[in-house]
């Protein structure tokens, strides 16, 4: 007779005596490359960001790295670092060089790539989350771009690749994080407070500039995959969170995680695996001795650090406070340079409630239904044509509904507001004397509910919009009878 046996396998039972469910914990960080958005390139005297012009136009010995060539630093880049840096709370390293990192690859001509290694720029910064998370920077340093591949599609496609060295030498930051982020969606508010910081210190262009990711994601006590080269914020929370699927399924069968490099493909949105993980060390990186090494002064600090913009959340409270935002719309509005400088031309014609209403709720809503990035409509407005429909909607002359419709049309059709609510027969019946009434009656009805609204009771002022909501049959919007009852009751 044969003894009973147990049939579970080994990590479940592991899992049962040791952890609770261990492969529910996972850990992200990221290093991110982000194109600085100089005239020249990071060495050499080269325009940058020329990649949509004619390949191999914009270069020179320096960037293609031409036996006897020299390379020089650019200060404005080293600036814009530096600036980086101190925004996201990094230590500044006064002295610093750059090392040759060895890269046997067509996109790049010197077979090695001018980076930092032993000492970056700035070290041990963070950045915090909307929540009060902190996600550590473990180091922000400064390296040039590589050359373009270009693979061609058609003829000859799988036997061919061109290399454009327009690209090669741009300048990068790479700002690289401590494993912090516990879910994709917190690497992607990550880089949304990122490109916040970004905005507002000028140092990259949204329109044409590149922000790339290299996405270290682990399960707790398993191997960790990195996904290389992921362009772009959505792109990037879409491959951590196929990723994180897949390694939580594998540490759920009990399988092993190996420890490896994988790409993304963006159009069946999925990680695939490269080549198994190399190490940092073996690059072997050696000085670059052809560059001077950087010292900088405690004085030349404190003038990058007295030069920094107001930052976002500096911008939030002060918008909270001047303008009497809620703190949830003064971050909305804070969160780009251009929305808060817009906000601002705003208020200065309409009241700050109105300014706000159409910023951070009508502009970003149809950015965000866009699909869009605020800052990249900004050509498409023009500020004194909404000025006067913000005017209009103020005096009670257009209802919401009319506001928004205006506006989306002279958004996506540059159409001018003022005629788009003319020819559509927008402007509101002359009734607004008619819900006066009704408010009146309202108020007069209702003398406790009244009180308790002057001691700043919402619940009454909701209790009240009701009421008039109910006797205009519907007719008056209940924004419209809330700014009469508050004008009242003023
Ligand atoms: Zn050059
Ligand atoms: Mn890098």
């Amino acid at each position: 007779m044969t003894e009973q046996k147990i049939m579970v396998k080994p990590f479940e039972a592991l899992a049962d005596a040791r952890f609770q469910k261990p492969w529910e914990k996972i850990m992200i960080g990221l290093e991110c490359h982000v194109q600085l958005n100089t005239d020249s390139k990071l060495f050499c005297s080269c325009p940058a960001g020329k990649e949509t012009e004619e390949p191999n136009t914009a270069c020179c010995e320096v960037c293609l790295g031409m036996p006897g060539s020299k390379p020089a630093l650019n200060k404005k880049a080293l600036d814009y670092a530096l600036k980086v840096a101190l925004a996201l709370n990094c230590n500044i390293n006064e002295k610093f060089f750059f090392s040759r990192k060895t890269y046997f690859y067509p996109d790049m001509s010197k077979n090695f790539q001018i980076t930092q290694y032993e000492i970056p720029v700035g070290e041990n910064g963070f950045i915090e989350l909307q929540g009060g998370k902190k996600i550590r920077i473990r180091r922000i340093h400064l390296e040039e771009d590589p050359a373009a591949l270009i693979h061609e599609s058609g003829l000859l496609s799988s036997n061919y690749c061109l290399v454009d060295y327009n690209r090669s030498g741009i300048p990068l930051i790479e700002v690289v994080t401590e494993p912090d982020m516990a879910s994709p969606q917190e690497a992607r508010e990550f880089l949304d407070q990122l490109t916040m910081f970004l905005s507002y210190l000028d140092v990259f262009d949204f329109e044409n500039g590149t922000l790339k990711a290299d996405c270290n994601l682990s399960v707790v006590g398993n191997e960790r995959a990195e996904i290389k080269n992921v362009t772009g914020k959505k792109s990037v929370e879409k491959a951590l969170e196929f990723e994180a699927k897949r390694q939580l399924e594998l540490v759920k069968q009990g399988k092993q995680i190996v420890r490896e490099t994988r790409g993304f493909d963006e159009k069946t949105l999925s990680t695939k695996s490269l080549r198994k993980k190399e190490s940092e060390e073996d690059y072997g990186y050696i000085t670059d001795t052809d560059l001077a090494a950087v010292v900088l002064s405690k004085k030349e600090i404190d003038a990058i650090r007295k030069s920094l913009p107001e930052l976002h959340s500096d911008k939030a409270k002060r918008l909270a406070k001047e303008f009497g935002l809620s703190d949830y719309d003064a971050k909305v509005i804070a969160g780009s340079r251009f929305l808060s400088e817009l906000f601002e031309e705003f208020a200065k014609s309409s009241s700050a409630k109105t300014a706000n209403f159409f910023v951070s709720g009508i502009f970003v809503s149809i950015a965000h239904h866009d699909n869009k990035e605020p800052e990249e409509l900004s050509s498409m407005l023009d500020v004194s044509q909404l000025k006067e429909l913000l005017s209009l909607f103020e005096k009670g002359k257009i209802n919401e509904k009319a506001l928004k419709e205006a506006a989306i049309a002279h958004i996506t059709k540059s159409k001018n507001p003022l005629d788009f609510i003319r020819e559509n027969g927008l402007f509101k019946e002359a009734s607004s004397g008619e819900i006066e009434k009704i408010v009146e009656r309202a108020l007069a009805a209702n003398p406790k509910a009244v009180a308790d609204l002057k001691t700043g009771n919402e619940k009454s002022l909701n209790f009240l919009v009701g009421l008039a909501m109910r006797e205009s049959k519907g007719k008056a919007e209940p924004r419209e009878i809330k700014r009469i009852i508050e004008e009242k009751i003023k």
